[in-house]
């Protein structure tokens, strides 16, 4: 078993670039799916209560964003603002659409995907 990330070749920056999947459960709880136990809570993942916007699309996918001003790494819903919870900054980069691109945190390396082997 293995996935890709991607890593800059620079600094220690890396990221997985899998967005997680959220779904409501027939109780109207929000949950993410995690892979390979089931499910976990919505704010034990992502760090905060599902949004009004979440609740109502029931299913979609939480991916991580990365703040260009204070370099910090956001997990936010597809439907939710793009804004970063630090500095409210809304200069959001996508962590997933950075393969071969320059590095955000560092400016110098370049982001490659790489595999990493995880044993079950
Ligand atoms: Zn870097
Ligand atoms: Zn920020």
């Amino acid at each position: 078993m293995s996935f890709d990330y991607l890593a800059c070749d620079h600094c220690d920056f890396s990221h997985p670039g899998i967005p997680m999947r959220y779904f409501r459960q027939e109780d109207g709880e929000i949950r993410i799916h995690a892979y390979p136990t089931g499910s976990v809570s919505f704010i034990g993942c992502v760090g905060f209560a599902p949004s009004e916007a979440v609740i109502l699309n029931a299913s979609g996918y939480v991916a991580d964003w990365f703040c260009l001003d204070c370099k910090s790494t956001n997990r936010i819903p597809d439907v939710d603002e793009k804004r970063c919870r630090d500095c409210g900054s809304q200069r959001m980069t996508h962590l997933s659409t950075l393969e071969n691109k320059s590095c955000p945190n560092c400016g110098t390396g370049t982001m490659n995907k790489k595999s990493s082997v995880i044993d079950f």
